[in-house]
C-alpha cells in the first residue's frame, strides 16, 4: 500500500492508494540507543528520539519509514508510543501521493536550514513551537484499517540493547 519511489529530493514514502485522515501508515523501527549513544554517532540522520533517554536508530535499510522526507506541510505525523514510533496520516493522502512529516525544529535547524527547504510547496515555516511528535496521552483513537504488504511487520522491532 505504500512504496519507497524517487521523491524531488532523493528517495521518499508514497502512498500506493488512498489513505484516509487518521491512519497508522507505518511503524518507524530500528535499534533503541541511549542518548549517549545517539550524542557519539555521527550519523544521526535517521534518529528518532522517543524519550528523553532513548533514541530509535532508524538507519537500517529494513526501516521503510525512514524514506518519509520532510515537508513543512506535512500529511502525516509521528506518535510516540511507549519505545515504538508510528507514523499516521494527518488528513487525507492520495494514491500517488507522497508521504510527509514534519522532521521538528531542530532537525530543521541542524539539517534543512543551511540548504535550504526543498519541500513541496514550502514558503513559510509554521510558527515556532508548533510541534509534530505527540505523546501517547494526545494520540488519536486507533482506527486500524490498513495494513501494509510491504512493512517489514514482525521482523525488524524497537530492540533493547
Ligand atoms: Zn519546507
Amino acid at each position: 500500500m505504500i512504496a519507497v519511489k524517487r521523491a524531488g529530493t532523493g528517495l521518499g514514502l508514497f502512498a500506493l492508494q488512498d489513505i484516509q485522515a487518521g491512519q497508522r501508515i507505518i511503524e518507524y523501527t530500528g535499534p533503541l540507543i541511549s542518548n549517549e549513544e545517539a550524542e557519539e554517532r555521527k550519523f544521526g540522520k535517521y534518529f528518532f528520539r522517543v524519550n528523553t533517554k532513548w533514541v530509535i536508530d532508524g538507519s537500517p535499510r529494513a526501516n521503510t519509514a525512514r524514506y518519509t522526507n520532510h515537508s513543512c506541510r506535512p500529511n502525516a505525523e509521528a506518535f510516540i508510543s511507549g519505545y515504538r514510533v508510528w507514523i499516521w496520516s494527518k488528513k487525507r493522502i492520495k494514491a500517488r501521493e507522497e508521504i510527509s512529516l514534519d522532521y521538528g525544529e531542530e532537525y530543521f535547524d541542524d539539517h534543512i536550514k543551511p540548504r535550504g527547504c526543498k519541500c513541496a510547496g514550502c514558503f513559510v515555516r509554521p510558527k515556532p513551537g508548533a510541534q509534530f511528535i505527540k505523546t501517547e496521552k494526545e494520540r488519536p483513537p486507533i482506527k486500524e484499517v490498513l495494513f501494509l504488504s510491504d512493512d517489514k511487520q514482525g521482523s525488524v522491532r524497537v530492540l533493547l540493547l
